[in-house]
Order: structure tokens, then sequence, then C-alpha cells
């Protein structure tokens, strides 16, 4: 539910110009009508990225995803619609006011402020100690050993805690902070006999961000080989480790622009990688990779590199994100180092040609899982061959894309040496070459198609506009579509043109709002058509399609059991009269 005005809404859409606002993210080139350029949501080398400023909408057609710009903005920052709706606000200078927040919303902003003012003041605390103080001297020299310089430490906001109990909790005092919002927080815990003592003692802290750059918790190394090596800041109400990932706020323009996303597991990792300029790099803060932060990268990156340790923990979260990539249609490759190195020391001994190698042989992550499967097993045994199958079918089953499924049956087949057909049944595919079964809702196609076509062409011709409206749009639509249609003739018909960002914004399904930009970017195919023809075509082929739903044997059933003097006999002798008629004339 928007809390912001229609009419506000109207007017940063009429403001906010779509090609301005695109071209902050991707760099375009005109083209016709259109501008185009490489799409900024899936990794593409060939632009098929098109804005068009007269109608104020965008379309991909490698990934199908288009709308408007509050749709843009929406998926570009991840943003709900409300906020896209602010965030081109501010851009453009349209005040929205927000109704007033009720009292329980606003003691939960007031709780979240409150836990953010007092991370920054743990960050700038953390870091004073570390650049200044004597207490900072160890954090200091562990950093120069590691090789981490000025700019890094800058960058990241790396803070030394003091190896003291209530370093941060006497600052945190001092400031007024209330210790209680700071427990919440995790930074500081409660003595049994009352009082507070710090979380973080002698440690070297990382700052973990949101993707805008705002400090919500911090990761902490120690500098010996204690154990636990890392402690993390515990889920607050402003940091939950399943939707946050470590440097998404430095790796945010890279990612976008290389499509890319390379996940590391720790934190020096990043850092290493970041340091020798490969900076689409991401790191889960001591967790399991997620469905949030799948979520996340998405937003920015149309692909993923793993890049884990090469022991059989580092394997265990490969495979398991296998399956969030794979569930997730997430294209996904696994960069390997050679045994025993991790970015950091392989980057110091081997320098970044080497990893940039390495980065370019990354395998396909299901390609990679087979292969392991297969050399840890004896596929020579039927025993070794059932084992990893029964690993491989149910993965191989997350496979949407059809081809590529295919390519990795007739793979697995010739690796175990087993009959492709036989794997194919196992997974559910028919063979090859096989017709395939016609599909149920091919009446419905052909309908959805015909109410497509007729779309476009209200939108380009003012008198199909004026004929479907004589006809009655309601005999014609009978989709999802209905509304898009009474949307444009609205209109269409009012102002002479259809605004076709609003129409968009209207249509709440994703899927049907791609499907309608695709249609809507580009209509240079109709310039030659004579649109009355085209009107009539249409309209034969929804006719034909609401008919075939029509179902005649039904109607036969209910007529056998009625009696002849009834009215309904009657009426339904009639219905299937015109039926008749009809069906030989189309
Ligand atoms: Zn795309």
């Amino acid at each position: 539910m928007s809390i912001i005005a229609d009419d506000k809404v109207q007017e940063v859409r009429e403001r906010a110009a779509i090609l301005d606002v695109i071209a902050d993210y991707v760099s375009l080139r005109k083209s016709g009508a259109n501008y185009q350029g490489i799409c900024p949501f899936h990794g593409e080398k060939t632009p098929s990225f098109n804005v068009n400023p007269a109608r104020a909408i965008f379309h991909c057609f490698g990934c199908g995803v288009g709308g408007n710009v509050f749709s843009f903005i929406m998926k570009m920052e991840g943003l709900t619609f409300p906020e896209a709706v602010k965030f081109l606000a501010k851009r453009v200078g349209v005040e929205i006011e927000d109704r007033a927040p009720t009292v329980a919303e606003k003691r939960r902003m007031d709780e979240r402020e409150a836990l953010y003012r007092i991370t920054e003041l743990a960050v700038s605390f953390y870091r004073r100690i570390l650049l200044e103080e004597p207490a900072g001297e160890a954090g200091r020299i562990y950093l120069e050993r590691r090789g981490v310089d000025g700019k890094t430490s800058e960058t990241y906001r790396l803070g030394f805690a003091p190896d003291k109990w209530d370093a941060l909790t006497r600052h945190l005092e001092k400031q007024k902070a209330p210790l209680e919002a700071a427990e919440k927080l995790g930074l500081v815990r409660k003595r049994e006999n009352g009082g507070y003592y710090d979380l973080f003692r002698n440690r070297l802290l990382f700052t973990i961000a949101d993707p805008y750059g705002k400090p919500v918790g911090f990761g902490g190394r120690v500098l010996d080989d204690t154990l636990p090596k890392y402690i993390n800041s515990p889920d607050s109400l402003i940091y939950h480790k399943s939707e946050t990932l470590f440097g998404i706020d430095l790796a945010k323009p890279s990612m976008r622009e290389q499509g890319t996303a390379i996940i590391v597991e720790g934190y020096f990792d990043h850092l290493a990688l970041f340091q020798a300029d490969v900076k689409n790099v991401v790191a889960t803060c001591g967790t399991a990779l997620t469905g949030g932060h799948l979520k996340l990268l998405q937003r920015y990156a149309g692909k993923v590199v793993t890049l884990f340790d090469s022991d059989s923990a580092g394997k265990k979260a490969t495979f398991r994100a296998m399956e969030l990539f794979l569930e997730g249609g997430l294209p996904a490759s696994v960069l390997e180092l050679p045994p025993g190195e991790d970015p950091d020391s392989f980057l110091r001994k081997e320098g970044e040609r080497a990893f940039a190698s390495c980065l370019s042989k990354a395998r396909p992550i299901f390609d990679y899982f087979i292969r392991d499967l297969i050399n840890s097993h004896d596929t020579g045994s039927v025993e070794g061959k059932r084992i990893v199958l029964s690993a491989l079918v149910p993965r191989l089953k997350l496979i949407e894309d059809r081809m590529q499924r295919n390519l990795y049956v007739a793979e697995i087949a010739r690796l175990l040496g087993i009959h492709e057909d036989d794997l194919r049944r196992e997974v559910g595919l028919e063979r090859l070459g096989k017709a395939a079964p016609r599909p149920a809702g091919v009446v419905k196609k052909s309908a959805s198609n015909a109410e497509e076509l007729l779309l476009a062409l209200m939108g380009k011709y003012p008198e199909v506009a004026r004929r479907v409206r004589e006809y009655g749009v309601e005999r014609l639509f009978h989709t999802g579509f209905l509304s898009v249609a009474m949307a444009i003739l609205d209109q269409a018909i009012s102002s002479g043109e259809a605004d076709w960002s609003k129409i968009l914004e209207q249509v709440e399904s994703i899927e049907e709002r791609n499907r309608l930009s695709a249609l809507f970017i580009n209509d240079g195919h109709l310039d030659e058509i004579d649109a009355n023809k085209a009107f009539e075509q249409c309209c034969q082929a929804l006719e034909r399609a609401a008919l075939q739903e029509l179902d005649g044997r039904a109607l036969r059933r209910e007529l056998a059991k009625l009696d002849s003097d009834s009215e309904r006999y009657w009426e339904i002798l009639k219905i299937l009269d015109t039926l008749r008629n009809k069906k030989s004339q189309l």
C-alpha cells in the first residue's frame, strides 16, 4: 500500500526523464527511436537493453526485464515502489510529504536510528584506537605485516578493539549513548552483577555495511591463533547476517559494470582481491550463502563466481550454494585456486595476472560438481554409478534451461557409460527428436498473442482503439490484458495519446509487465501495416479462440437431459447453432 499521494507519483513520473535516470547506470547510444546499451541486469556483451524516451519505458530483450522509470529504479537499487518514488522525487526536486507515522512506527524508527547512531559511534571509536592510540599498536603492526595500506584501511573502515573489558562501554557512557541499545547490537553484554562489558576485545575489526555504506555491524579477527578466529556482530534490528554481504557497498559499481559478482568467504579474502583491483567481490559474514544473499546479488549482477576454500568444508559450501543457484536460475561458476592457497596468499605469491588466469578458467558449478562426484566414487561399479546418479538426478531436475539440462544429461551419460535415454527418463525428459506433446494451453497462447498484437495496434493507431471500443473491449480481451486494454482506451481516447509508463505501472504481475514493455518498446514493425485489416484479423483469431473455449459437448449433454418444452432447451439449441455457423465461417 502506497502512502504517497497519486498526484505526487504522477508528478515524479512526468519530471523524471527516463533517459537521464537510466544514463546514470547504463551507457546509451541512439538507435532509431530507441536508445540501446548493455543491460545492467544480466551479463552481456552486445546491447539488448532498450530505452524508448518518447514512451518513457525500457525493455531488455536479453533477460526480458522491462517497465517504466520506477520499475527500473526498484530493480536497480533494490527498492520498493514507494521507496523508488521517493528516491526519484529527491532527484527531480518534488517534495513528498509522508503521512505521519503511527506511534508504533515512530518508536521503531527511533529505535533503528539509535542503533545506527551507536554503530557509527563504535566505528569511529575503534577506528581512532587503530589509527592513533597506544592501545592500537598491536593492530597497526598486524596490518603492516599483512601488507594492508592506509588507503585500504580507510576504505574498509578498519578498527581495533583494545585488550580491555570495558573500552567501548566506557566510551559509550561518556557519549551518553544508551547501553541497553548497544546491548541490542551485541556490542556490549550485561554482567551478572550489574554493568556491561565489551563483546570485541583485542581484535582487528572490519566494519560491515549495508549496500548504501551505512555501518550495521562488525567482524572481529584475533591477531594470533586464538580461537575463535572470528567473532561477528549478532543479528539485530539493523543487521541480518542472512541478507547482508560484506563489501557490497564497495563492490556495487564494479558488479554492475561487469555483470558478475565473485563470492568469497572471508574478510581478508575480500580485502586481498579489492587491493589487487578485483572489485566485484562480496563475502559472506561467517554464514552459509542464503536465498536472501542471492536476491541481494541479483540486484547488481547476472552471474556469480564462487571462490571458497579448496578444503572439504569449502567444497561443501560450494555445493550447498549450487543448489541455491540452480533453483534461482543464476548462472554460477567455481574459481579454484591451487590446494592450500587462499586469495590473499595466492595473490601475494603469484600476482594479479595469475589470478586473472584462474578466473578465466572458472568452471560452471554443475560441471564442477559432476566431476567431483565422479572422481570421489568408483564409477566402474554398479553401486558407484548408483550413488553418483542419486546425487545428480534431483539436481538435474532443478536446472530450468532445457538445452542446458539436455547437454548435462548427455555428458553425464557419457562419463558414467550409461544409456542417455535411461537417464533422460530418470530426470523426466522425453527423448530428443520425438515430437513434444501438444501443450494444453495452446489455444490460450494464440489468443494471448492476438491480444498482444491488438494492444500494440491500439497504442499506435487511434482508429484501432476506436474500433476496439465500438466492438466492445470485453468481447475481445479475456486474459489479464483486459485491464491494460481498458487503460489504453481510456487514455488514448481522452487525451489522444497513451501514457505507456503509467499503463505499465498498473500491471501488477512482473512477468506481464516485462512482456508488455517488449511489445511497446519498439513498434517499428507495425509501421507498414494496414491497421484496419490487422484489427479484423485479431478479432477473428480472438473469436475463434473464445469459441474453442466454449464446450459444445457439455451443452449437448445438458440438452439431452432437458425437456423440449423448457426455455433452456431452445436457448441451448440456438447457441449450438450459432457455434456451428461461426465455426464454419472462421
Ligand atoms: Zn537484460
